[in-house]
């Protein structure tokens, strides 16, 4: 089991949906830090069941819109000098940019080199988003972006 006063300064991403900790893994790009990052994953919750967890040694800014999207249930917590400093509760984002992809396969952002694409949130619950250019809604699916 995790042990947070083993870090001495760092981030935790807790209460991750079992099976989301590898795609948050790969959409903060965890993989290219030379920092300590644990990845642990099926670890039994009396909440849910069972959740994923990934703990990060370093003073990395992690994207909280990547986050919220994925999982806005999780709960970051800040650890300095072996002791959690702070907690953050994450949002689903009402904006985001640059990590979706338009599901119109005629919208614009597919056929040009369009940069920072904005999408807007108008389903809480489905996690849909309209795109910026041609109004299309996409559902977010992390295992997709
Ligand atoms: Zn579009």
């Amino acid at each position: 089991m995790i042990n947070v006063s083993e870090l001495k300064k760092g981030i935790v991403i807790d209460h991750i949906e079992a099976g989301h900790g590898i795609h948050i893994f790969k959409q903060l790009h965890l993989d290219e830090l030379t920092d300590p990052v644990v990845l642990l994953t099926n670890i039994p919750s009396n909440k849910t069941g069972t959740k994923d967890m990934i703990k990060i040694e370093t003073d990395f800014k992690i994207n909280m819109n990547v986050l919220g999207l994925i999982d806005p249930n999780v709960t970051i917590n800040f650890v300095q000098q072996g002791k959690v400093t702070s907690k953050l509760k994450l949002t689903l984002p009402r904006e985001v940019v640059g990590i979706m992809k338009c599901k119109n396969p005629r919208c614009i952002t597919n056929h040009e080199p369009v940069k920072d694409v904005h999408f807007y949130l108008v389903d809480e619950s489905e996690k849909i988003y309209r795109c910026e250019y041609c109004d299309a809604y996409t559902k977010f699916k992390p295992e997709e972006n």
